[in-house]
Formats: structure tokens, C-alpha cells, sequence
């Protein structure tokens, strides 16, 4: 496989392992709109076992699958309460008030967390006042897209507000296995204390295209239903869902390497304390940093290591993201340290 660049923007940008090529080619297939695809019927019944789940849908992307668990459990009107920094609600273009015309309540977080009682103050007391929204979702997000694992007392106190006022649980886990390699809890006790969930099969994982919503029966034939009406259906996806295997069965077990490689970068970055400010110890794949007497500025930064042929993504808010994920080597990471030190020590 050529690899004549180092890829650090993010975990999507994962090409599918040779195994997985393979296995695509060889797959058995069926119209899966029929629901006679066996290899995505074989994903589907996967990822439900692995989720601890009665019944799980193969879609498109993580967007399609957070979306698709709002439209089968929010009505128009309805209220969704989420951090203000989730990825529905900054990342999917604004699908919940399109797809579902869904209030969004965005909360602020501090470390990645809702305040308890202020989720609790923002929870609709009144459903039956004719003034009143329904709350009718609360969504989670393991792990988050600044790369922390939600805490697992975290989870179970929120678990218990919800039932409370019986409001289901949608957790955003496009990474729930990063949570799961990184944290104490396996991917099926985190999913135990949420109602649907939705996990990506393209980040880490490797597999070209997929996510898969996971959750109660009912819920996901609904889904299935809203699928058809997003133009969802696909037909001989056994192609993908041949490569969503091996992501569950190989891929899953090696995200703790990714862990492990971001971890070593980020402990070659605190060595250089005159340029780099790390932010908080990776918990997952990904390693933030800010730039403090480096001497170049952030974009000079961004565009010497792309000359160098070294990617990352522009600072966002001054803060860099490092990426670790299956085609990044340990070779490759100390070409990075390399890179950034000759870069600095260049003037
Ligand atoms: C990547 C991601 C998604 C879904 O992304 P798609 O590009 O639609 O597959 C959803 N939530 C989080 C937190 C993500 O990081």
C-alpha cells in the first residue's frame, strides 16, 4: 500500500485494511431492502449482540444513524437536551430541526459534562400544559469529540434522572470503542445504561462506509422505516457490511495501539515545554496541544508540516488535534517529533 504521507487529521480518513478489501470482494450479498442481504443481516445481529441490544440497523453514516434515533423517538416540537458541544448539534448541518423539527437544548459542559441539576431544572415538568414542549430525548456523546471518556458514575446518574421522568437515551458513540479501549466499562455496560446508540464503523474501526444504530426492537423497525424515507435503503450493502465485520471482530481489539501511540506523543510534546502547552492526557486517539513561543505562527505551523508531508488539521481555537488510528505508525509519530522539532529549531 503506498503511504508516501502521515495522515493525522482524524480517524475518518482510515482506508479499509487488506483484510477488509477481501472480504468485500468475497462477500455474499442479497437486497438488503428485501432483507435478505446475509452479510448485513450477519453485521446487524453483530453489533446487537456486541451492544447488548434486541435489534440494531445498518446506515450510511453516524449522522444517519444519530438522526435516524431522533426521528423515530422525537415529534415535531419535541425537545432534545445535549451539550451544546455534541455533534448533533454542530456537525450535522442542522438535520434535527430539518428531519425531525426538534427543539434542541444545548447545555453548556464543564471537562465534557452536563451539571446534573441543571439537566434536571431543564427537563420539561409539564407535558400536559398546552404551553409546554415535551422533553422527549436526552443525548449523550462517549466517547466526545474532545476526546474524553464519560465517567461511568456520570452515566449512571444521568441513567437514573432519565428514569426519573422516563425520557430515553441517545448516546452519539461514533468512538463508544475508544470509550471501551480507553476506560473501565465494555462497550455493552455503556450501552446498558442507554436506550439507543449509535456506533461508527469508519473512524477507527477502518471500514470504508457505516455506522449502525443499535436499541430496543421497536424502535429500530421505526428507524428502519425512516431510513427508507432519507433514501437510506441500499441494496446488495453486504459490500459494506462485509468490511463492518472485520471492524467489530479485528479492529475493535487494537484501538488500545492507537491509545498507547498517542499517548507516546503526547509524552514527546511535554518535553519540548518552550513550544508545545499540552491540553488534558489523551484518554483516547488524540493528543491536543497549543502552540506558546513556538517560532511560527499557527497557520505557518499547519502549512510547513503539509509541505513536509505531514497532516493535521488547522488549529481550531488555537488548540492542534493529533490523530492516531491503524495506517499511523510508531515510525511515523516520531517522524512527526522530528518534523516539528526541525521545524522549530529552523530559524
Ligand atoms: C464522526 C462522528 C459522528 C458521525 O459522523 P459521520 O461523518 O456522519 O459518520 C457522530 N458523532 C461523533 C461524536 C462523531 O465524531
Amino acid at each position: 500500500m503506498m503511504h508516501n504521507r502521515i495522515d493525522l487529521r482524524s480517524d475518518t480518513v482510515t482506508w479499509p485494511t487488506p483484510a477488509m478489501r477481501e472480504a468485500m470482494a468475497s462477500a455474499p450479498v442479497g437486497d438488503d431492502v428485501y432483507g435478505d442481504d446475509p452479510t448485513v443481516n450477519e453485521l446487524e445481529a453483530a453489533a446487537a449482540d456486541i451492544l447488548g441490544k434486541e435489534s440494531a440497523l445498518f446506515a450510511a453514516s453516524g449522522t444517519m444513524g444519530n438522526q435516524l434515533a431522533i426521528m423515530a423517538q422525537v415529534n415535531r416540537g419535541d425537545e432534545i437536551i445535549l451539550s451544546e458541544r455534541s455533534h448533533i448539534v454542530v456537525h450535522e448541518a442542522g438535520a434535527a430541526a430539518i428531519l425531525s423539527g426538534a427543539q434542541l437544548r444545548c447545555l453548556p459542559v464543564q471537562n465534557g459534562l452536563m451539571d446534573l441539576t441543571q439537566l434536571e431544572q431543564t427537563i420539561r415538568k409539564h407535558p400536559e400544559d398546552i404551553h409546554s414542549p415535551r422533553t422527549a430525548l436526552i443525548c449523550l456523546e462517549n466517547a466526545d469529540s474532545d476526546g474524553r471518556i464519560l465517567p461511568s458514575d456520570y452515566l449512571s446518574a444521568v441513567r437514573a434522572l432519565a428514569d426519573r421522568y422516563s425520557i430515553p437515551i441517545h448516546l452519539d458513540g461514533a468512538r463508544l470503542f475508544n470509550a471501551e479501549a480507553g476506560g473501565s466499562l465494555t462497550a455493552k455496560e455503556i450501552a446498558s445504561m442507554v436506550d439507543t446508540v449509535q456506533i461508527c464503523l469508519s473512524k477507527g474501526l477502518c471500514a470504508p462506509v457505516g455506522s449502525l444504530l443499535a436499541g430496543p426492537r421497536d424502535v429500530i423497525a421505526l428507524a428502519r422505516r425512516k431510513r427508507k424515507i432519507l433514501g437510506g435503503g441500499m441494496r446488495q450493502a453486504g459490500i459494506l457490511a462485509a468490511a463492518g465485520l472485520l471492524a467489530l471482530q479485528e479492529q475493535r481489539q487494537r484501538l488500545a495501539d492507537d491509545h498507547d501511540l498517542a499517548r507516546w506523543i503526547y509524552d514527546e510534546l511535554s518535553r519540548y515545554p518552550k513550544w508545545f502547552r499540552l491540553e488534558a492526557e489523551p484518554e483516547i486517539n488524540m493528543v491536543f496541544f497549543r502552540l506558546t513561543g513556538f517560532p511560527f505562527s499557527e497557520q505557518e505551523l499547519f502549512e510547513k508540516l503539509a509541505e513536509r508531508n505531514i497532516l493535521i488539521n488547522e488549529a481550531d481555537d488555537h488548540v492542534f488535534r493529533v490523530v492516531t488510528h491503524y495506517w499511523v505508525t510508531k515510525e511515523d509519530a516520531a517522524q512527526l517529533i522530528r518534523t516539528l522539532v526541525s521545524i522549530g529549531e529552523s530559524v
